[in-house]
């Protein structure tokens, strides 16, 4: 079978090669893979500047966003041949610390934790993978065109769970108006997900035209691109950063409402430095018992709210989300940006 892998730490060193056969020690679900979705971090690696090959290999098989139909599964286990199933990314430190013992592999505390296509563990970039049970979500047939956004939406499940809980410290608070910043994928599945809790969703992107703008329109948000500052006079309630851009992430720590809840979930390319007050910085957040967080990854509960909430979704404007899909012997189409460009992803299934 053929794999799309790199070699850690050398940019441009991708390539589409013939690899074995998964191994029956690497899971007992022998899936075809349908569609695997492309983000930043999978840049980051093409670039040589992220990921790492499991232990005694030189390349690492690309992959974390992944949509595959089960080829064969054990008798006793409940995904059957012909289901539609999900890699999860993260696998728990195998010492495991405290986080991971408890299947939080997302909040890991010493580090030791490996992941599908980025740290020590190949990825679904290939023709077919295996997985053990519990290493994988099933999810809805209505999901097979759009299933490959589970990923990132779990990520952005992750976020609003933990919203949720930090906004349990007050008994009165409730999340009534929500700035997203970035219109990107996270961005947009954050606003779907804003959507589904019937809160009033302002979205900010500097894109002015395009597609973006609609998306937000159709979930019934309204659309900011400009000053980001002029965004955030809204003074919402949350404010969820997916842009990672220090410009943006300095406008929104200082101007959530009182009691404001801003999440972060962009990482930074480092190209812009921005300088920070930080007396006024502090004066704001301690005086209006102001919360910043960051978040990464997600465990299993967050991958199965997240494959419920895109069940509810409209499935036409998830596919919208969905800008382009390449074959996978187009690989390198998939990874250069182009300016119309939300989610791509590369469809095993085209030829
Ligand atoms: C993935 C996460 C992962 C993170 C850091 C992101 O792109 O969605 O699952 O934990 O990269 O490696």
């Amino acid at each position: 079978m053929y794999a799309l892998s790199v070699l850690p730490g050398v940019a441009d060193s991708a390539r589409l090669t013939e690899v074995p056969e998964p191994d029956e020690s690497e899971g007992a679900i022998l899936a075809s893979t349908l569609a695997v979705g492309v983000c930043g971090t999978d840049r980051e690696i093409l670039a040589g500047e992220y990921g790492s090959a499991p232990p005694g290999h030189d390349r690492l098989i690309l992959g974390h966003e992944s949509l595959a139909e089960v080829i064969e599964a054990p008798p006793n286990s409940e995904v059957r041949a012909g289901d539609l199933i999900v890699g999860i990314v993260r696998r728990p430190d195998p010492l495991p610390c405290a986080a991971c013992s408890v299947g939080e592999w997302d909040m890991c505390r010493n580090g030791g934790y490996t992941e599908h296509g980025i740290k020590q563990l190949h990825g679904f970039c290939a023709q077919r993978f295996r997985v053990d049970e519990n290493a994988c979500v099933r999810i809805d047939a209505s999901l097979r065109d759009t299933g490959v956004l589970l990923e990132p939406t779990s990520v952005v499940a992750k976020a609003w769970d933990h919203i949720e809980r930090i906004g349990k410290r007050s008994q009165s608070w409730r999340a009534r108006r929500v700035l997203i910043t970035g219109a990107g994928p996270i961005g947009l599945l954050a606003a779907l997900m804003a959507s589904q809790q019937d809160l009033e969703l302002h979205v900010y992107d500097h894109n002015a035209k395009g597609l973006k703008p609609e998306l937000v329109k159709r979930l019934g948000g309204t659309y900011h691109s400009g000053s980001v500052e002029d965004a955030c006079s809204i003074a919402a309630d949350v404010i969820i950063e997916c842009t990672g851009a220090a410009p943006v992430i300095g406008a929104v720590i200082a101007r959530s409402a009182a009691a404001g809840i801003v999440c972060l979930t962009g990482l930074s390319s480092g190209a812009h430095r921005v300088p920070i007050d930080l007396n006024e910085l502090n004066r704001s957040m301690v005086l209006e018992n102001d919360v910043v967080f960051g978040t990464v990854n997600a465990n299993r509960a967050h991958y199965v709210s997240a494959a419920a909430a895109l069940a509810r979704a409209d499935q036409d404007w998830l596919r919208a989300l969905i800008t382009r899909r390449v074959p996978i012997h187009e690989w390198a189409r998939a990874i250069e940006h182009q300016p119309d460009d939300i989610k791509v992803v590369i469809d095993f299934t085209l030829t």
